[in-house]
Parts: structure tokens; sequence; C-alpha cells
């Protein structure tokens, strides 16, 4: 199920993204003038992709703050005060990939496990305790033990305990997301990682990632054979943030006119220290991480904006209020952490935020948000009836 790219899997964005041209990207970031910026904040209707070039351009960091008013009124309109939370479950630490930033890369010496049987309805279990009732099942990439039909068991174990399972696992054929839909598949998460392919060449030197041709063309696959709910991201850290940023917005763009039936979700994964740590390319500060997010929001009013517990808490509480639809919480990244406890050395990388889940529902709750652990669309539901009603 991870065969080496066909006909039928070269992307149909490549040439969105080649025509783009990352240093002509970069150069149109860099000559952003402020009065530019000032269009895209103030433009009604949806923004473009040349808007997108002004929001995340340095010369927007001055704008943060009007961003943010502008950020914060899309996302009450379009989805009320609800924040989806959900936990990652990692069922295996085996990888045939060497990715140079990952703490589960194939020549890093640490113990390696895959979860099966009932080891996963027990690590389930604890984590449907938590009050979870979204997970995303998260593995390595070795299909010679986590193939379609160990995912497809792992949801079958988990269905009867949580209503929204997405993967987090190695890039499928159709035929393979379609096997786990017919399981209960709810949605799919594959960064990218960079959109610049030398500079994702020499992150992903060996194993099947290598291939940047069938990682590009997974989103499409996966909304071909019928996945509703597609997540994606570059890893923040890797090449020049702002031009990487810019190519995810370029790409949520083609996917939502070539692959409309699908919805899609923008995560903002920063570089995170691992067991074989190497040190970020670019450096992303908050402040940097928080334009993205400002910009993604205006940008598209529609999509869902993820952050996870690589984030500091201080930076998750200020956040979440700005354009954040969604959030985990409580996350454990290592396969039986929930039951059996985090153990540093076996971690694909570190968590910043170590609050309980029922301590960020608090803290959601005093900044006047809806933390939703079940039925994301009643939650909707409920907040568009409440709004309209007012
Ligand atoms: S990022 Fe994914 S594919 Fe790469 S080493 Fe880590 S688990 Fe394997």
């Amino acid at each position: 199920m991870t065969a080496r790219p066909g006909a039928r899997d070269v992307s149909g964005f490549e040439a969105v993204r080649a025509a783009w041209r990352w240093d002509e990207v970069t150069r149109r970031i860099e000559a952003t003038r402020p009065a530019d910026v000032d269009r895209a904040i103030a433009r009604s209707g949806r923004r473009s992709p040349d808007d997108f070039l002004a929001l995340v351009s340095p010369a927007a960091a001055a704008f943060l703050e009007p961003m943010a008013v502008e950020a914060a009124a899309q996302t009450r309109r379009r989805f009320g005060h609800a924040m989806q939370l959900y936990a990652p479950i990692y069922l295996s630490n085996e990888c045939n990939n060497v990715c140079t930033y990952c703490g589960f890369s194939r020549e890093i010496p640490i113990a390696r496990t895959t979860l099966d049987g009932e080891a996963i309805e027990i690590e389930a279990d604890a984590l449907a305790a938590l009050g979870f009732d979204h997970v995303l099942v998260v593995t390595g990439e070795a299909p010679e033990r986590v193939d379609v039909p160990y995912l497809a068991r792992a949801i079958d174990r988990l269905r009867p305990r949580f209503s929204q399972i997405g993967v987090e696992v190695q890039p499928l054929d159709e035929d393979g997301y379609a096997a786990l839909l017919d399981h209960g598949l709810s949605s799919v998460t594959v960064y990218q990682e960079t959109y610049h392919r030398e500079t994702y060449r020499e992150h992903h030197p060996k194993g099947p990632k290598a291939s940047f041709d069938y990682r590009l063309g997974t989103p499409e696959r996966a909304s071909r054979a019928g996945v509703s709910r597609i997540g994606l991201g570059c890893l923040l850290g890797l090449e020049a943030f702002r031009t990487d940023a810019a190519f995810v917005a370029l790409h949520l763009d083609w996917l939502e006119r070539a692959c409309w039936r699908s919805r899609y979700s923008i995560s903002f994964p920063r570089l995170r220290p691992h067991a074989g740590e190497r040190p970020p390319k670019v450096e992303v500060s908050d402040r940097d991480l928080l334009q993205l997010v400002l910009a993604f929001r205006i940008f598209d009013p529609e999509v869902e904006l993820v952050l996870s517990t690589r984030e500091s808490p201080r930076f998750r509480d200020h956040v979440c209020t700005l354009g954040i639809t969604t959030m985990s919480a409580g996350s454990r990244t290592n396969p039986g952490g929930y039951s059996g406890g985090q153990r540093a050395s076996l971690e694909q990388f570190s968590i910043h935020d170590e609050r309980t889940p029922a301590q960020v529902a608090a803290m959601l709750d005093r900044r006047g948000l809806q933390p939703v652990f079940k039925d994301w669309d009643a939650a909707y539901d409920r907040d568009a009836a409440r709004i309209a009603s007012t």
C-alpha cells in the first residue's frame, strides 16, 4: 500500500506548485508593502493567494492586532464558540524511514513496539476514561507490521469507544483509504513537511517517505476514496516558514476547488526536541506562529485550524480565541502512553503543554469558549442556533 507513484498518483497540485516557483514566492513575500497588508485585511469576501502572501509577510508582523480582530470575528461567525478537543493514540513507533527531525526515525536506537489486539483496547479504555470521543491514530511507517488490515483491525477495536477516528499514518493508495472508510475512518492527516523539493530530500534520505511526489498526492487520493476530512500542514522550522506556509495555502486553495467534496484542516507543527535532536534550520517564534494562524484564518474562514500540545500552555491560552478551532489535550506521544505512562525515550517529540484534558477544558471555559469532547457537528448547530436567535 506504499507503492511508488504511478501515473494516477502524480499530484494534480504539482503543476501549480512548480508554476509558483519557490524563489519567486519568497521574493514576493519579502517585497510586500504595508498597503498590501492593509488591503488583504480589509478585503471583503474570499482572499486571494496574493493576499495570503501579504498576510504572512514580514511587513504584516506590524499588523498583528488588526489581523487578530479580523481572525477572531471570522472564527466566531463560522465556528461559534466551540473548541473541538481530541487526543492522539500512538499505536506503533516502528518505522522504516529516516526523517532527520523525528524520535521514531529508523536509525535511532530506541525500543520499538506495536500495540495489537487487547493492548489497543487497554490503551483506548485509558483514553476514553479521560472523556475523549475523537482520537487520531498515529503510527510510524512499517507496512510489514502496520498495514491496511492492521489499521482496519485497530479501528474496529476503537470504534465502540470513539465516534471520530482519524489516522496520521503512512500515505496509502485509494483502495487502502476506501477499505478503512468501510471500518469507520473519519479523517486523514498528512503533512507534506516542506514543499521545497530539495529540502524535503535532505530531511527524508531513506525509506518510502523519500518520495516527495507520492506524499504530495496523498490528500487527492484520500479525497477520491471518499475521506471527508483531510488535514494538511508543514513542519515549521525545516525551511523558510513564510514560503512553506504560502505553499500550504496554495495546496489548500487548489484542493478546495479540485477535491471539493472533502473538508480541510491546517495544523501548525513546530520542530520540537526529540531523541535524535537536531536544531531547526529556521527559528519560528511565538509571534511568527501567531501570524501564521491569523493569516490562515483570514485567508479561509471555513478551514479548521488545529493546535497541538507541542506548544506551550501560555501560547495555546493566548491563541485559542483567535482562530484555532481544534486542540489536542493531555497527549501522550508513545505507544501505550495513556495506560502505561509516558516514557521520554519512546516519545516521537516532547510535549510542551502537559495539562490534563480537564485543565485545558477549564482554561477554554474561562476564555468564553465551549470545550467539545463529543459531537462536533452538533456543537456547531447549537452555536449557530444561538447566534441566529441573538
Ligand atoms: S516522521 Fe513519521 S515517517 Fe518519519 S521517522 Fe517519524 S514516524 Fe517515521
